[in-house]
């Protein structure tokens, strides 16, 4: 047994020791929420490093989030006494970026290529779908998403997807025509999407088996955190990476210990998860990476950890009553010796504004024995709850910070300055330099747009190229003017931060500025007068201080590097600790997180469980999952709320105690005001919206600091105004009306029965008849070896013999 220090195993329980001691191929944690998961994963990265059983650069750390890595990497550093580096601690995401960047030559790519978040995807899906008018098939912008992205986690390739599905179903026809076409499209634009990451790194390790054994011989040991949340590709990933190198793979010079017939033996891989945690089967996570996790490494151990460190008696009674009710899982029997601790608290409000008053009153109540606002959280299942949350909040002088839903940098002027700087880093990317064209306005409207993207397509050139030759496309003086202006000032940037410059490049930092000075971006927002656009302006200079830090933390970066850095930034990393405000998160979000006092909002039939589950098979048993998680973030205090009538999309409706609080042991919960009491009251000034009573009863306006703060427009002018912006300012901009690229029309081919025809995939056929009309008609074509078939014709890459 390797000699791991005491400093590494000090304080652990039996188990969590053991499970940082083992050594062997493959190791599985399984343990309920707060048993110290995490903690063994860092501990044992550690003693590998500490027992000098491995270099750092040997290990490969998977965490949930971007901040989880920061938080893993810098307790490594503490728990050695020394910062490490070399080691690869990071998401899934981050991971796969890096080896991309490092291999783009051998895929055609280059090294600065684009990633695609979720908002350029939805821009581009849209003009594909509106391209091929899909939505008159039923085949909408999020539907063909979702099933690209399903595609994807499968390791699914559009032929891929072309054997599996049915074809002759017109409507997947056209799913597999949009996928096609969106690919194309990204692999114009030099771009990937998230969900391309994972896949396009499994894909390029199965074609290159020497780039495999790179990575597959540096790599020594491999843990993940969250294994019950892996996906199918994300599992295919680390099936890669563990795999043994063949002995024609190892180079002479290696210093690992290879087996008897010369080869590499495979990493040694950990995994720690609960299955009772497993929240993101809509993303095509897959319970089964978990439970057949010995059966896919045969003599794997596993170990159990049961004592939990992070909760209450009372919390985690109320956890393992509510999860006991899901079947087939592995029984788990989580202790803690922290004493009950309180009570949960309960409280049934009017309506969503009386909840969020509760919450707001506990948050003030709370605050003010001492407890630090960091240390609370607020939890919904969905986003649109966050509303009613915040305009209390904001009146009640509560400061928060909103993780997750329209994030920074999805704000439309960040995206502007991102896009701009993907335009340096990428010329290739069409989808970047269409997006700040005209912003700020220069006077290049759609139709000038579109003869660029004409003159470069017919000039097979990109469409930043064609920038550059304003004189060949017949605009006038103005326009010409705007559109050289803005090619030079793309220009002069791209120079700038060109290493090979005499001087070197410049920092991001300083080519940003130097840019938004030569645009006017900045000077533009402060001159319209209007509060909003100011608002704007702060996040634009905000967003020039992340590139200075940027700058300062990495001396010898540069903008490929940072566009990635911007480009991962992950809902939860938005988490501030030094800030002092209480976190308003989805329950999806709090994934991993623990905090003091929890507010688990909502806890209503349709919400939570929400009525989209019902249709699903499982789905109940992920939502109650979902609430178990929100259960087990709570240290000390718990409070349940739900609200009695909620308004949404404008109407009204009575809402019913959720079924999981059923779930709850009466005796655990001391409800504050119960759904009986709030039935059998007299309503005061009607049911729901803001008349509710306790509304008016509560402490609101009490606090003397209360209203006329929030401004729902405006950012909040507490703080830094951009941290806490009440609404999101978001851009309408989309690409809708432009199409790029030869989107292939079959619509107006003429088809009779009788005609002879060639398809590409099933070679020639006789068409027997012709159905429906216009766009959506159908051609059912008899062909000579592929046998009948029917084609969307609009989109069947058909021709007449
Ligand atoms: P989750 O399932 O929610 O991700 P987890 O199993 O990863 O939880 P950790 O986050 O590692 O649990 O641990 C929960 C809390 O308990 C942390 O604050 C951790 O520091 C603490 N903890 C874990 N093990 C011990 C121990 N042996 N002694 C003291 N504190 C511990
Ligand atoms: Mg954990």
């Amino acid at each position: 047994r390797p000699d791991i220090p005491a400093q590494l195993v000090d304080g652990l329980n039996p188990p969590q020791r053991e499970a940082v001691e083992y050594r062997g191929d493959a190791l599985l944690i399984v343990a309920g929420a707060g048993s110290g998961k995490t903690r063994v994963l860092t501990h044992r990265i550690a003693g590998l490093i500490a027992t000098r059983e491995a270099w750092p650069s040997q290990i490969l750390a998977i965490t949930f989030t971007n901040k989880a890595a920061a938080e893993m990497r810098e307790r490594v550093g503490q728990l050695l006494g020394d910062s490490v580096e070399g080691m690869w601690i990071s998401t899934f995401h981050s991971a796969c970026v890096r080896i991309l960047r490092r291999e783009a030559e051998r895929f055609g790519y280059p090294q600065g290529f684009t990633i695609y978040d979720s908002a350029d995807s939805k821009a581009l899906m849209k003009r594909i779908v509106k391209s091929l008018e899909a939505e008159s098939l039923g085949v909408t912008v999020p539907t063909a998403l979702n099933r690209i992205s399903s595609c994807k986690n499968e390791l699914i390739d559009p032929d891929g997807f072309a054997r599996k599905t049915d074809l002759t179903n017109p409507r997947e026809q056209l799913i597999l025509e949009i996928y096609r076409q969106y690919q194309r499209e990204l692999q114009r634009n030099r771009a990937f999407d998230f969900d391309d990451l994972i896949a396009q790194t499994v894909w390029l390790f199965r074609a290159h088996p020497d780039i495999a054994a790179l990575y597959q011989r540096r790599f020594r040991h491999i843990l993940v955190d969250e294994y019950q949340d892996t996906n199918h590709a994300q599992y295919a990933l680390i099936r890669e990476l563990t795999r043994p190198v063949a002995a024609e793979n190892v180079p002479l010079d290696t210093r690992i210990q290879l087996a008897a017939d010369g080869s590499i033996p495979p990493a040694s891989l950990t995994v720690v998860g609960d299955s009772d945690q497993s929240i993101y089967a809509f993303r095509g996570a897959d319970i089964r990476n978990i439970t057949e996790f010995e059966r896919d490494f045969p003599g794997a151990k596993t170990i159990l950890l049961e004592q939990n460190y992070r909760s209450t008696q009372t919390i985690l009674d109320a956890a393992n009553a509510v999860i006991g009710n899901n079947f087939d899982r592995r029984v788990k029997n989580l202790w803690t010796s922290a004493g009950s601790g309180k009570q949960i608290q309960g409280y049934a409000g009017r309506s969503a504004h009386d909840e969020a008053q509760f919450v707001a009153d506990e948050i003030h109540r709370i605050h003010g024995t001492g407890v630090s606002y960091n240390d609370m959280a607020v939890f919904y299942r969905t986003n649109a709850q966050t509303r009613a949350l915040e305009e209390i909040l904001i009146r009640a002088a509560v400061p928060y910070r909103l993780i997750g839903g329209t994030k920074f940098y999805e704000r439309a002027e960040v995206k502007d300055i991102v896009a701009y700087l993907m335009s340096i880093a990428n010329p290739n990317d069409e989808l970047s330099v269409r997006r700040i064209i005209n912003s700020p306005k220069r006077g290049i409207g759609p139709a000038s747009e579109t003869t660029i993207s004409n003159y470069a397509a017919d000039n097979d050139m990109s469409f930043r190229e064609a920038l550059r030759q304003p004189d060949a496309m017949g605009f006038g003086l103005k326009i010409r003017n705007a559109v050289a202006e803005l090619a030079a000032a793309l220009d002069e940037a791209e120079a700038s931060c060109n290493p090979q410059r005499p001087t070197g490049a410049v920092p991001v930092a300083t080519m940003l500025e130097r840019l938004i000075e030569r645009i006017g971006y900045i000077e533009k927002l402060r001159a319209t007068g209007n509060p909003q656009d100011d608002a704007r302006a702060d996040n634009v200079e905000e967003f020039v201080n992340v590139a200075k830090e940027y700058d300062k933390q990495n001396p010898s970066g540069n903008l490929v590097e940072f566009l990635t850095e911007v480009a991962l930034v992950a809902a939860a990393d938005d988490i501030d600790d030094e800030s002092g405000v209480v976190s308003l998160m989805t329950l999806h979000t709090a994934k991993g997180l623990e905090y003091d006092t929890v507010f688990i909002t909502g806890v209503e039939e349709q919400l939570l469980p929400h009525k989209m589950s019902a249709d699903e098979p499982g789905g109940l048993a992920e939502e109650r999952r979902l609430f178990y998680v929100g259960i087990t973030r709570a240290r000390k205090l718990l409070h349940l709320t739900m609200a009695m009538s909620r308004t949404q999309y404008g109407e009204t409706a009575p809402s019913l105690p959720s079924r999981f609080l059923d779930e709850v042991p009466n005796e655990l919960i001391d409800w504050k005001q119960s759904p009986a009491e709030v039935l059998s009251a007299p309503m005061m000034r009607g049911g729901g919206g803001y008349g509710g009573s306790s509304y008016g009863n509560s402490s609101y306006g009490g606090y003397g600091r209360g209203g006329g703060r929030g401004n729902s427009e405006l950012g909040v002018a507490r703080g830094s105004g951009l941290k806490q912006s009440f609404k999101p300012t978001r851009g309408n901009r989309t690409f809708d009306n432009q199409v790029t690229g030869k989107v292939k029309d079959n619509s107006a081919l003429e088809l009779a029965s009788g005609d002879r025809v060639r398809h590409t995939d099933f070679g020639e056929g006789t068409v027997r008849a012709v159905l429906g009309v216009g766009t959506k008609r159908i051609a059912e074509v008899d062909f000579d070896t592929a046998g009948r078939k029917k084609l969307l014709i609009k989109i069947a890459p058909l021709e007449k013999c």
